[in-house]
């Protein structure tokens, strides 16, 4: 019998226990979390405010209960709260542990081996990652110019399973009008996932529409507009049929006690998400305007971020720059299409603190 032994066995033998799809694969890069304080993060549109005090109030109390037994499986309490807020009986909602495991959950359930997936480009690139994992073959299909999607973005195809659609998109901040959507889902063969992890900072999103057309199913997190990104809570809207299936896929107990407690505080305070929302709308205002006074060219934003890159000075170097100034902006750079800074709106003192620091360097 041949026995591993990391001492002995080169690092080539472990790979081939691996499936070909995982070891030609690269894995999700998530932004840089400093572990050193001090730094203004502006670079994975985190709330920079807190989450209503109910969440810790709420936590407290599960924490009383005690954590020896199994978590509702379904996260009920959840379920029954957002479908109070957004008009849906608790059966069109399925709760997850962030909006990636909703979306891991649907690319398993949808998607095998051999099978397309397609999404739009640049934009979230978790969504190959999954379809990599599934050894389904990615379409990725480039934005337009204008960020409207182009017509082969609608075009059916044979073995197609799956359209993911980010809307507000990243690292854009753009948005598709949900009419749109509507009619792009009418003439898919299949699921079209809209990823609205940025809704709530947004002038419209997919809710009715998921009524309306069952082939849409819509995603949100409370990772951004609720402050709860530490949480890990997300969920799915999408026909009670679908909901049933996905059910059998994901894991048992995908939520844990305390955060389906503190998420059911959380989605039940919309007067605390309403004021941090418009909050933070004002700051993305100054924001843009800021960086447009120096020289940016910045594109209007429906997300709590904006994208934006400079004619003379290179995005890299500037990144570089406010880093070595514990200024943490996200810089993108997507092969075949170009590069730039995500800024995440922050407080309007950080964002003062980031302006101030691009004027000499721009
Ligand atoms: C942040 C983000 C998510 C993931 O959110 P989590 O709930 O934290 O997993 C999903 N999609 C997009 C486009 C995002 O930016």
């Amino acid at each position: 019998m041949k026995t591993f032994d990391t001492r002995s066995e080169s690092v080539s033998d472990v790979d081939a226990l691996f499936r070909p799809n995982i070891r030609a694969m690269e894995g999700y890069t998530p932004g840089e979390q400093p572990q050193e304080s001090g730094f203004v993060k502006l670079n994975t549109n985190e709330n920079p405010y807190p989450p209503s005090p109910k969440v810790e109030q709420a936590i407290r109390r599960a924490l009383l209960r005690g954590l020896q037994k199994y978590p509702d499986p379904l996260a009920t309490a959840f379920r029954v709260a957002a479908g109070k807020v957004f008009g849906f009986d608790p059966d069109w909602i399925l709760a997850g542990n962030g909006s990636d495991d909703i979306l891991t959950i649907c690319t398993r359930a949808f998607v095998g081996t051999g099978h397309r997936i397609r999404y739009p480009y640049p934009s979230y690139l978790l969504y190959g990652v999954l379809g990599r994992l599934q050894e389904a073959k990615i379409e990725e299909v480039m934005f337009r110019p204008d960020w409207n999607l182009p017509e082969e973005f609608a075009v059916p195809e044979e073995d197609l399973r799956l359209c993911y659609l980010p809307n507000p998109n990243s690292p854009s901040g753009t948005m598709i009008r949900p009419p749109t959507i509507e009619a792009l889902a009418e003439r898919l063969p299949c699921p079209l996932l809209v990823d609205e992890a940025y809704a709530d900072f947004a002038d419209e999103n997919c809710l009715d529409s998921v009524r309306r057309c069952q082939r849409i199913l819509v995603s949100r997190t409370l990772s951004k507009s609720y402050a709860l990104a530490g949480l890990r809570f997300g969920f799915l809207i999408a026909h009670p049929d679908i909901i049933r299936q996905l059910r059998k896929v994901k894991d048992s107990y995908n939520c844990d006690a305390l955060s389906i407690a503190a998420a059911t505080a959380a989605i039940e305070d919309q007067a605390w998400l309403r004021e941090n929302r418009a909050k933070i709308l004002a700051t993305r205002a100054r924001l843009s305007a800021g960086l447009g006074e120096l020289g940016f060219q910045v594109l209007d934003s429906q997300a709590n971020f904006v994208w934006c890159t400079h004619q003379e000075r290179k995005a890299e170097d500037l990144f570089a720059a406010l880093k070595r100034q514990k200024i943490l902006v996200r810089y993108m750079v997507y092969p075949r299409w170009g590069d730039g800074l995500r800024i995440t709106v922050g407080t309007d003192a950080e964002i003062d603190t980031l302006l101030e620091a691009l004027k000499p360097i721009v």
